[in-house]
């Protein structure tokens, strides 16, 4: 049996930095859900498919191979689509706006999900996303819910936009986070929740490290969250 770790919450919470950095730390394979969603907005886009339309979606994707090489290239996780590495392509705002609107499909999370639970029962793993522990895997070992205040979450954005020489503003940034949050908690299919045994971590006021001290903390149970 794998050991799994699950961490859920809100657009730019900091959950794959911190995946990131924690699998790194217990030696497990860390699995990026939202990078899933993000490649088959892609295809779709790539492919002039209109990502509001359900029913053309569900008839398009049947054969689109998503998928996860876990063997990280340059400190990567590389997402596949079709067997092509579409890393370059999944981090721009229109695809980040594009995922969030496909993934309130049955038919999307529906595909994902299927490679979702193998790999998470291949291996121990740090998995991130918005459904992780209420809906992939809720049998995982340890659950986090990771959130900060939006105008936090909208500042850490903008700065990668700007980092990645994307062109934005900083109010555009916080209105694309919110709308994708909206979306993400007000959806029918699996929506954004925090389980009742979900850690609730705060990190507004909490640096990198001081949130994966906490995380590793809880993984070796000397966390008594008071919920
Ligand atoms: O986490 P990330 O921002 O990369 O995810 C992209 C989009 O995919 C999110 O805005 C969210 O709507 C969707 N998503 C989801 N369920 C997951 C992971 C991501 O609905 N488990």
């Amino acid at each position: 049996m794998s050991y799994k770790i699950a961490i859920d919450g809100p657009a730019s919470a900091g959950k794959s930095t911190i995946a990131k950095l924690l699998s790194k730390e217990l030696g497990y394979v860390y699995i990026d859900t939202g990078a899933m969603y993000r490649a088959l907005a892609v295809f779709l886009l790539e492919n002039e498919i209109d990502i509001n339309d359900e029913i053309l979606i569900k008839k398009n994707i049947e054969n689109v191979n998503i998928d996860i090489d876990i063997e990280y290239i340059n400190g990567e996780q590389v997402v596949k689509l079709n067997g092509k590495n579409v890393n370059k392509k999944i981090r721009s705002s229109q695809v980040s706006d594009a995922a969030s609107k496909i993934s309130v499909f049955k038919c999307v999370r529906d595909k994902l999900l299927v490679l979702q639970r193998k790999l998470a029962n291949e291996q121990n793993c740090v998995m991130d996303g918005r459904d992780i522990a209420s809906n992939v895997i809720p049998d995982a070992n340890l659950k986090i819910f990771l959130t900060a205040s939006l105008d936090c979450r909208a500042n850490r954005r903008y700065k990668e936009y700007i980092k990645k020489g994307f062109k934005t503003t900083l109010d555009e940034t916080k209105k694309e986070i919110k709308e994708r949050d909206n979306r993400d908690i007000n959806r029918a299919n699996n929506p954004l929740i925090k389980v009742s045994d979900a850690h609730l971590l705060d990190t507004t006021n909490m640096d990198i490290d001081e949130v994966l001290d906490k995380i590793l903390e809880m993984s070796t149970g000397g966390f008594d969250n008071g919920n």
